[in-house]
Parts: structure tokens; C-alpha cells; sequence
């Protein structure tokens, strides 16, 4: 007799888990008292503001909020969305049938293969990359053919680089700038290279702006569906997560090419029931309110970006001062790949990083600092950095 608890083969098609060594080495360190300092995790530690969780105590306690929702959303947060969208980006949505609420955007990016992937079928995924866009493809029998991001092309994918085999098969691409884990970002130029290409080769393209608010010195990052005719192929999912602190809310939406939102729709009615509507009431809040919290956020992380990219590029390393994200990729010096970086920051130091190649294989070389503590941790980090063997020589 099998063993009636092995897993299915897509659980085991899954890279291995990356993080265990890093989770072992932490609960390690714990317990020989270390003090660590968490630049793993990509989650903002400062809280929701405020007039958002006070609509959301509101919202709370009317009954009107407690049955089931629709799950495209209630009409009033797609109509905020897309209010959103016309003012931040230029970009006219419907939203009867152009805005697709989603339990966070990871649920979207998740489910959209199984809309649209047969087996076997590609889908073109960047490498390194948010690891979810190869766990869906991998989930709905899909094939991820990886698209290397490297420095020397400022972190974007070599799009007539990718072989005509695999583009035959290709039906979907995803795209996520500003970048998670790289912190790079795209151009509009690209964006309309990425349209037309998609667009020749039959491609529906998903476009992750998770961060689009999250970006430094004057720079705004600009929507995919700005470039003319996007809306024909590309969505683009967005998320009140990182610009809100909202990450534990689950509240993320999809926009743009109706055809393909109607798919994730038809995947969604069957699997989830929507968000619970007191969170969209919230997240209208956010979105029509006051925007003078996402300016502190902003703020927030530009000192820490500072401290950090200040303070690792007079030890040597190779770091860049990103424009975007609370991300910073920094080159592993000589001697160390990625793992062993990354555990030998954590048993000597106690400094939680994430290696490059949790990622994806083309992350190796590189080490992820996530700005999730305050600007004296960051100086403590730093100095312990210094005082280690770590540094580059
Ligand atoms: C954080 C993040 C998201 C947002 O996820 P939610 O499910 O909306 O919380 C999406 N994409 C990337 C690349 C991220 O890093």
C-alpha cells in the first residue's frame, strides 16, 4: 500500500524550500539568545493608518457586510479603483468590467493560470522573481520558462532572447516593476516593447505594480496600461498592501483587459466568495482619502534605503541606491554564494537576509535586504556587518 499522505506531484514540482535553512539557523540563534534583526521578510512593520482602520471598526458592525460578497467586488470599490487609476496614472477604467477585486493581488497572480493554462502550455516568468507566479504556472500543469534578469541589462528580461520554441508554446508573461526582489524599474519604453511582443506572439500579459507607490526622489512609477492599446492583452494587479501596511487585510485588485479578467472571474466564482466587504470599505477609504500617509510611508523608507545603501557601500559591497521598493539586492562579495551568505550573516551576526536564489536560480550572487526596521536597527546591522568577517576584502 502507498503512503496515503504523500503529496500530489504539483506540491512536489516545487523548488524545496529555500528558507528552511535560513528558519533552522533563526530558531538557532534564538536560542543562544542573539539578538536578531529581520531584513528578511517583505512586510512593513509600521501600522495601517489610521482613518483606514477606523472605517474599517465602522464598517464592521453593519449587518449589510455580513453575508457573502460578490466576488468581482461591491461596485463602489471598483468605481474608487478606477477613480484611483484615472487620477495616479492617466488610465481610463470601466469598472463594471475592467476592475476585479482579489483577496490580496497573490491570490490573482496564483489563479490566473488556471484560467488560461492547458498542460503543457508556457508561461514566461522572471528569474528572480515573486515565487508565485511559477508555484500558479506549476499548479495548473503550466511549464515556467524562466527569463534571467541580470544587472547587465538593468534587471529587465531579454524578451527576443527567449527561443521560438518556447514562444510558440508561450501563452502568458508575467512582468512585476517596480521589482521584487532586484528593486529595478521599467521604463515606459519597455512597457510598450513588452505590449508589442506580447501582442505579435499571442501572449496575455500580467503586469504585478505591488510597489508602484513605493518609489523615492520625484520618481512615480508609471502603469503598464499607460502604453496605447495595452488594455488589449495586460492586466496589471495592484495591492493595498505595501502602500497601506494592509498586508494582513487581504485586499488586492486586477485591472485591465476584460477578456482575461473575465477568466480569473470564472476561476474565482468557483474557489473563493470574494472579500469581506467591511476591508473593501476600508480600502475606499484608502484609496479616496488622504494621501499624505503614502508621502510618510515614502519617507519612512527612503531614510532607512539611506542608512542601508550608505552604510554597506563604505564596507564595499556592491549595492545600488534603488528608486523604488524597500528592497535592496546587494552583490555577494567574493567567496560566498548567496546561501552561504546568508547563513553566515545570520549565525555571526544574527542579521536575517533572504538569499537571491530563493528566487531563482539567476539570484545567485545576490543577498535581499527588506527595510522592515527603523533606521537605528539599520545602523546596529551595519556595524555588526563591519565588525565581521563578512565584509567584502
Ligand atoms: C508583496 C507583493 C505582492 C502583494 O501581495 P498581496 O497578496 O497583495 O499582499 C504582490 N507581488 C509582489 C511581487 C509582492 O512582493
Amino acid at each position: 500500500m502507498g503512503n496515503p499522505f504523500s503529496v500530489a506531484q504539483r506540491l512536489s514540482k516545487l523548488p524545496p524550500y529555500l528558507f528552511a535553512e535560513i528558519d533552522r539557523l533563526k530558531q538557532d540563534a534564538i536560542r543562544r539568545g542573539m539578538d536578531i534583526i529581520n531584513l528578511g521578510v517583505g512586510d512593513p512593520d509600521l501600522p495601517t493608518p489610521s482613518h483606514i482602520v477606523a472605517r474599517m471598526q465602522e464598517a464592521s458592525a453593519d449587518p449589510r457586510h455580513h453575508q457573502y460578497p460578490s466576488y468581482e467586488g461591491m461596485l463602489s470599490f471598483r468605481q474608487a479603483v478606477a477613480d484611483w487609476y484615472s487620477k495616479r496614472f492617466g488610465v481610463t477604467l470601466d469598472p463594471a468590467t475592467e476592475v476585479l477585486s482579489l483577496i490580496g493581488s497573490k491570490e490573482g497572480i496564483g489563479h490566473i493560470p488556471l484560467a488560461f493554462i492547458d498542460p503543457g502550455d508556457v508561461v514566461l516568468v522572471p528569474d528572480p522573481g515573486y515565487p508565485v507566479y511559477q508555484a500558479g504556472t506549476v499548479f495548473a500543469d503550466g511549464i515556467p520558462y524562466f527569463m534571467p534578469l541580470t544587472r547587465e541589462r538593468s534587471f529587465l528580461p531579454d524578451l527576443e532572447a527567449i527561443p521560438s520554441e518556447v514562444l510558440k508554446k508561450a501563452r502568458l508573461m508575467f512582468l512585476n516593476y517596480p521589482n521584487n526582489p532586484t528593486a529595478a524599474v521599467a521604463s515606459r519604453a519597455f512597457f510598450a516593447e513588452a505590449v508589442d511582443f506580447a501582442r505579435r506572439h499571442g501572449l496575455i500579459l500580467c503586469h504585478d505594480a505591488a510597489y508602484s507607490e513605493m518609489a523615492y526622489d520625484g520618481y512615480l512609477p508609471e502603469s503598464l496600461l499607460a502604453v496605447e492599446g495595452a488594455k488589449d492583452v495586460a492586466i496589471e494587479y495592484h495591492s493595498l498592501s505595501k502602500t497601506y501596511n494592509m498586508t494582513g487585510w487581504r485586499i488586492g485588485f486586477a485591472v485591465g483587459c476584460r477578456e482575461v479578467l473575465s477568466g480569473l472571474g470564472r476561476i474565482k466564482t468557483n474557489l473563493d466568495s470574494g472579500v469581506f466587504q467591511a476591508v473593501q470599505e476600508a480600502a475606499i477609504a484608502a484609496l479616496n482619502g488622504p494621501q499624505e500617509c503614502v508621502e510618510a510611508m515614502r519617507a519612512v523608507y527612503k531614510a532607512r534605503r539611506d542608512a542601508l545603501v550608505d552604510g554597506l557601500s563604505a564596507l564595499g559591497f556592491a549595492v545600488e541606491r534603488p528608486k523604488a521598493t524597500f528592497y535592496i539586492w546587494i552583490g555577494v562579495p567574493e567567496g560566498h554564494t548567496s546561501a552561504s551568505l546568508a547563513s553566515a550573516l545570520l549565525s555571526q551576526t544574527g542579521i536575517v537576509m533572504t538569499p537571491g536564489t530563493g528566487f531563482g536560480r539567476s539570484g545567485e550572487g545576490y543577498i535581499r535586504a527588506a527595510l522592515t526596521v527603523d533606521v537605528s536597527r539599520i545602523q546596529e546591522a551595519v556595524e555588526r556587518i563591519a565588525a565581521s568577517n563578512l565584509k567584502p576584502s
